[in-house]
C-alpha cells in the first residue's frame, strides 16, 4: 500500500529523487522582476513593486487595501495591534496552530488562550468557542473580561489550517455577540474560499505570508488586508517607522516598525502572484488525485475541503487511525525520500506557553497524533 503511494508520487513529480513536501515554484518571469528590481536601484522599503504588489493582492482578493510587510509574523503582530489589543488583553486563538500565532500575540505583550479546533475544518471552532466565552466572559464597561483573570478578552485569531477554511460565518456571530475583533490568520490559505468570498477578507483584518514554504513565496514577506481605510493607514505608518511624510524631516510620532516589505522582495511577489491561479490549479488536481488514491486506503482518510469552500490545497493532510499508524507512515514514506510531516505539537504544551489558558483541546490532542502532511507543491511546469 505504501508502494502504490510512493509510485504515485513519484509519477506525479516525475522524478526519482528527493520529494520535498513544499517547493517554491519559479520560473522566467520570478527573475525577470527580480532583476528589474535591482536595475531600478530601489530594492529597499520603497519602490513601484511594493505599491503594484498590494493593488494587485487587494484587487485578487476583493479588498480594499493590502499592506505588505516583511513577513507573516510582523504583519500578525501589527494586525493585533491595529485591532486593538493592548498590554495584558487576552486572545483567544486554537490550540492547533503554527507557534507565529501565539508568538505575534505574546508580541503586544498580550496573553494567548488557546480553544479547541473543529474535526472536518481543522480550525477554530465556533462550538469550543462559544462555550469557552460563556463560560468564562463576563461584559462590562471594559468590554468583554475573564471572570479567571480579569483580564480583557480583546480578539479573536481564528487560523485555516492547512488551507481549509474556518466556519467564518458562526465565528463571526460569536465574536459580535461578546464585540471582539477577529483578526483571520490567513497565513496558510491564499486563495481558499468560503462560497466565493476570500480568506483573509471575513475578518476585521487578514494577515497573509509569502514565506518560502507557503502556496507563493517572495523569499519572506506577509501582507494584512483589510477594507477599513483608517486601519490600513495605521497600519502602513506604524509598519514604516510612524515616520511623518516629509521631503527631509525625520519627524516619528509613535514607536514604530521597520516592517515594510523591500521592494526587491515585492518584484518577486509582483511575479508570483501573476502565477497563483495557475499554481492553485495545479495543487487541486493533486489533492483530486489523492483523494481518489485514498477512497480504498483503510489506514487513512484524506481531508477534503469543508462544504461550501475551496481550498487552496496548501498541505495536503491525511488523518491516521492512531499515533502508531502515523509514526509507521512517516517512517516509511521518509525512508523513501518522500518528505511528510506530523502537525504541529499543540502550542499549549509548548513549555513557553504552558501556563496560558485552554479549554479540554479534545480534537486538537486528537487530530495532532493522526495528521500526517504530504508532498504538496505545485508541478514545475505549470
Ligand atoms: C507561516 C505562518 C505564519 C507566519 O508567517 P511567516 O511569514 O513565516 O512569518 C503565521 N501563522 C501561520 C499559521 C503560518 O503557517
Amino acid at each position: 500500500m505504501y508502494s502504490k503511494l510512493i509510485q504515485f508520487i513519484r509519477e506525479w513529480y516525475q522524478t526519482k529523487g528527493f520529494i520535498p513536501l513544499h517547493e517554491p515554484h519559479f520560473k522566467e518571469i520570478d527573475r525577470k522582476y527580480v532583476l528589474d528590481a535591482i536595475d531600478s536601484t530601489f530594492v529597499s522599503s520603497v519602490g513601484e513593486y511594493v505599491d503594484r504588489f498590494e493593488q494587485g493582492l487587494a484587487q485578487y482578493l476583493g479588498a480594499k487595501y493590502a499592506v505588505a510587510m516583511v513577513n507573516g509574523t510582523t504583519a500578525l503582530q501589527v494586525a493585533l495591534r491595529v485591532a486593538g489589543v493592548e498590554q495584558n488583553d487576552e486572545v483567544i486563538t486554537q490550540g492547533l496552530t503554527f507557534v507565529a500565532t501565539a508568538n505575534a500575540i505574546v508580541h503586544n505583550n498580550a496573553v494567548p488562550v488557546f480553544v479547541d479546533v473543529n474535526r472536518e475544518t481543522l480550525g477554530l471552532c465556533p462550538r469550543a468557542l462559544e462555550t469557552f466565552l460563556d463560560h468564562n466572559g463576563k461584559k462590562n464597561a471594559r468590554g468583554t473580561i475573564n471572570k479567571n483573570t480579569g483580564n480583557r478578552i480583546a480578539a479573536i485569531v481564528p487560523m485555516h489550517t492547512f488551507g481549509h477554511p474556518c466556519k467564518m460565518k458562526q465565528i463571526l456571530e460569536i465574536a459580535d455577540h461578546w464585540n471582539l475583533s477577529v483578526v483571520e490568520d490567513s497565513a496558510e490559505a491564499l486563495g481558499s474560499k468560503i462560497l466565493k468570498k476570500q480568506c483573509a477578507t471575513f475578518g476585521k483584518l487578514g494577515v497573509l505570508s509569502f514565506n518560502g514554504n507557503k502556496t507563493i513565496t517572495c523569499g519572506g514577506g506577509g501582507a494584512i488586508i483589510t477594507n477599513n481605510q483608517a486601519i490600513a493607514k495605521k497600519a502602513r505608518h506604524l509598519t514604516t517607522t510612524a515616520k511623518i511624510p516629509h521631503k527631509w524631516a525625520f519627524v516619528h510620532d509613535e514607536i514604530g516598525y521597520n516592517y515594510r516589505l523591500p521592494n526587491l522582495n515585492a518584484a518577486l511577489a509582483c511575479a508570483q502572484l501573476e502565477q497563483l491561479d495557475g499554481i492553485l490549479a495545479d495543487k487541486r488536481h493533486l489533492a483530486n488525485a489523492y483523494e481518489a488514491l485514498f477512497k480504498e486506503a483503510k489506514w487513512g482518510h484524506f481531508v477534503t475541503e469543508p462544504s461550501g469552500c475551496t481550498s487552496n490545497y496548501w498541505l495536503n493532510t491525511i488523518i491516521t487511525q492512531d499515533k502508531n499508524h502515523r509514526d509507521d507512515f512517516l517512517e516509511r514514506t521518509n525512508e523513501f525520500g518522500i518528505m511528510t510531516r506530523p502537525a504541529w505539537e499543540l502550542i499549549p504544551d509548548l513549555q513557553i506557553y504552558k501556563k496560558c489558558q485552554t479549554d479540554t483541546l479534545g480534537n486538537a490532542r486528537w487530530l495532532a497524533q493522526r495528521i500526517v502532511n504530504l508532498p504538496s507543491s505545485a508541478r514545475a511546469n505549470v
